[in-house]
């Protein structure tokens, strides 16, 4: 048969990940010649041979691939044949612009596993081995090209064995930029609160393993930033940590050393299992088990566990002393961001931790744990972090650079090139003036990383939300204002690669609305290029706004007003109260914006039926009524539809009326809270077949912070399924406020189209 020569053209996350090694591997196999290069546009390949084995070469490139690259568009063209005598490895030719991407921060791989635990190996218990295919990358990368001189390892000189091993094409740890050992890499210290060093090295981790095994708080300095970890068995020790970290009742995580210690706390699914064990070890949301033997402390109320494994090497040397599961919690204060410097670790986290497990190898982006949760048959986001990002979202489509700045809380960022979307990690609240530092410093991280310079800003309507001011100091740069639950609906779009129109139904807390009242229960008309408010539930007024949100018996108290005008029935809830107080806010108008959120529905019918008064964590109330439903029955709280402005409206205080009724009968919590979830599928299916026969629209997207609520969403799910929608939900980004920067990009991208 006739000899060929193919020009191969791989795109995709193929640099810094072993690519070409692998190349060289491949070709070899199958008596190829020829070479293999890197190009500012990604892999380039030549190589000659058999047309059969060329075509096996193609298949393997793809099927084969290393475990951190992420083959995108292959692009194959016959050349002229050129008769080289064997395969060899190019250098990179890296000038120019870069498009090839950047790999996520990825758990310690099998091969480095065994290694780290093998007595002779030189990296025999070292806790910063890697190799290409696994380690730190996002966190440690300051520019391009991806290069150690551009990572924060740029300070520690290889010695002779690991270089060689790094120039090595067939090793694997051929190229890997934060290649090391113990005699020429980073180290652990231990430092006490005071500020003195305490020990080095392995005596620094033994120490840390004994202080911990004895209660104390260790502050641990990991991939993205530091943890706070506690013996999560001990109660004493947890409630110290909430104490000291301000944090009364918020669930906290935890690692546990292997799969088979995760399944003595939680009950498991396949998936569930599946998730823990992926490379980018997040922490996975799962039901807690009967005598888990964990203090009561670690998430009190709450019928999960976030679970998750070791990823650095360091976590897997934590397991080796008589803890057998650590409470591994952001190292921060309340909601700022995670400490990555040691310095200011020391600083921030004096007052929390009682010593700190520090390392010399720089973060250089703060990046939080992921967490995900088996919802509706798939394991889904709930905060898109480490291990994720900068892993680009495809898109359907392709258009010009834009920029989305996120949210107000959970923000992150986003910015489109070509066909892909770039979000950051998650950042957190905005609120706060360290996460608005990393705000700005992730936006130019993305920014330079992937080369993109936006022609547009895309921030949210409300004006006085920092993301929306920082975008319009941006002067060099037009700006366009985006609704929130607009930017709900478009996310989700975009994530399915749906053009839309659908039926939104967009269920959160809080989103600003451009007729200057809080939106959150909203059935929105549209796509990209616009939408319409079709219906929703009706707005109330919120008695005191925020106040209201930390305290849900005033929402309950506020809307048992609307329902009833002047006859308020007196329910049990109200007994500790200042009901009048809040009765005459709500009569006067006085600092009571008007709401149709959601999530204060759920707020206030937590409050009616006996549940939650005053929150200590965001929808503490409505997690706890959902987890006494235990399922959905057949009886609904029936809910009335009124058409109003040329919008169907969900009459919240009919449906007060019937949970007030059912309180005054003796209608226990969970059965409360079965009617009610089964009321809302009930009423939002109705308002959206009534949508479909109006508009022709038989697509429904589910938005909104309120679907981390399972009940509904599968609820929601499984009745809109039967009625014959196609029903879209968020598959890589959280439905909740994680994903309003790709929503805003996205329009913006459309708008531009427009001009
Ligand atoms: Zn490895
Ligand atoms: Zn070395
Ligand atoms: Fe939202």
């Amino acid at each position: 048969m006739q000899t060929e020569r193919w020009k191969i053209s791989v795109g995709g996350i193929v640099q810094g990940v072993g690519f070409r090694p692998f190349v060289y591997r491949l070709a070899g196999d199958r008596a190829l010649t020829g070479f293999v290069t890197n190009t500012p546009d990604g892999v380039v390949i030549e190589a000659e041979g058999q047309p059969a084995q060329l075509r096996n070469f193609l298949d393997a490139l793809r099927k084969e691939a290393p475990p951190l690259s992420q083959v995108g568009e292959i692009v194959v063209v016959s050349i002229p044949l050129l008769h080289d005598n064997n395969f060899v490895l190019g250098h990179s030719t890296v000038s120019g612009p870069v498009s090839t991407l950047i790999s996520p921060d990825v758990a310690v791989c099998q091969d480095c596993l065994s290694e780290f635990f093998s007595p002779n190996d030189r990296r025999f218990r070292y806790p910063f081995i890697n190799c290409t295919n696994c380690g730190p990358r996002y966190t440690i990368i300051q520019r391009i090209p991806y290069d150690r001189p551009h990572t924060t390892m740029r300070d520690f000189v290889m010695c002779p064995a690991c270089q060689r091993e790094y120039d090595d094409p067939s090793n694997r740890r051929f190229h890997a930029q934060p290649n090391c050992c113990p005699d020429c890499g980073p180290q652990l210290g231990l430092v006490a609160a005071n500020g003195q060093r305490l020990a080095e090295r392995e005596e620094a981790l033994s120490e840390a393993i004994l202080r911990l095994a004895a209660g104390d708080i260790v502050a641990i300095k990991g991939i993205g930033g530091f943890h706070l970890a506690v013996d999560a068995a001990n109660g004493q020790a947890v409630s110290r940590l909430r104490q000291r970290k301000n944090r009364e009742a918020k669930p906290l995580a935890v690692m546990v050393a292997d799969l088979a210690a995760a399944r003595k706390l939680c009950r498991l699914e396949t998936m569930e299992e599946q998730a823990l064990e992926s490379q980018e070890r997040p922490i996975v949301l799962a039901a807690q088990k009967e005598g888990h033997g964990l203090a009561e402390e670690v998430a009190p109320g709450y019928d999960q566990f976030g679970l998750m494994l070791p990823y650095a090497p360091l976590h897997y040397l934590l397991f080796q002393g008589p803890v057998r599961a650590l409470v591994m919690t952001s190292g921060n204060r309340s909601e700022e961001p995670i400490c990555i410097e040691n310095r200011e670790a020391e600083q921030r986290l004096a007052e929390i931790a009682d010593c700190f497990l520090v390392h010399d190898r720089g973060i250089h982006l703060p990046c939080d744990d992921s967490v995900v949760a088996l919802q509706g048959g798939m394991i889904r986001q709930v905060r898109r972090s480490r291990g994720f990002a900068p892993k680009p979202l495809e898109l359907g489509e392709t258009g010009d650079m834009v920029l989305g700045v996120g949210a107000e809380l959970k923000n992150t960022v986003c910015l489109l090139k070509e066909n892909q979307a770039f979000l950051s990690q998650h950042i957190g609240d905005l609120k706060n003036l360290e996460a608005y530092r990393v705000f700005q410093k992730s936006i130019d991280q993305l920014a330079s990383l992937f080369e993109i310079s936006p022609s547009l800003i895309v921030h949210d309507l409300h004006p006085q939300y920092l993301s929306s001011r920082w975008a319009k100091e941006q002067k060099i740069v037009p700006t366009l204002g985006v609704q929130h639950h607009h930017a709900h609906l478009a996310a989700c779009l975009a994530e399915n690669h749906h053009e839309g129109p659908a039926i939104g139904i967009i269920l959160d807390g809080t989103g600003y609305g451009p007729d200057q009242t809080i939106w959150g229960g909203e059935v929105l008309l549209g796509d990209s290029s616009g939408y319409r408010r079709f219906g929703g539930l009706e707005s109330l007024p919120l008695p005191g706004g925020d106040a209201a949100v930390q305290g849900p018996w005033r929402t309950a108290v506020s809307y048992l007003f609307a329902a009833y005008g002047g006859n308020v029935p007196d329910l049990p809830f109200m007994a500790p109260h200042e009901c009048g107080m809040i009765l005459s806010m709500v009569q006067k108008r006085v600092s009571s914006p008007m709401t149709s959120s959601c999530g204060r529905l759920f707020d206030a019918v937590a409050a009616m039926g006996g549940g939650r008064q005053v929150i200590q964590y965001e929808a503490q109330a409505a997690i706890e009524l959902m987890q006494a439903a235990g399922g959905l029955g057949e009886e609904v709280f029936p809910c009335e539809v009124y058409e109003e402005n040329a919008m169907l409206k969900i009459s919240v205080r009919s449906l007060v009326r019937e949970v007030a009724q059912a309180v005054q009968a003796g209608m226990v919590y969970s059965e409360i809270s079965r009617r009610f979830h089964a009321g809302l599928v009930a009423v939002f299916t109705s308002v959206v077949k009534e949508a479909r026969l109006r508009e022709k629209i038989n697509t429904v997207v589910l938005s909104g912070g309120v679907f981390q609520n399972r009940l509904l969403l599968e609820g929601l799910t499984v009745s809109l399924d039967r009625v014959g929608f196609e029903v879209l939900l968020h598959k890589e980004l959280p439905c909740n406020d994680g994903c309003i920067s790709l929503g805003q990009a996205v329009i913006g991208r459309q708008a531009l189209k427009k001009r």
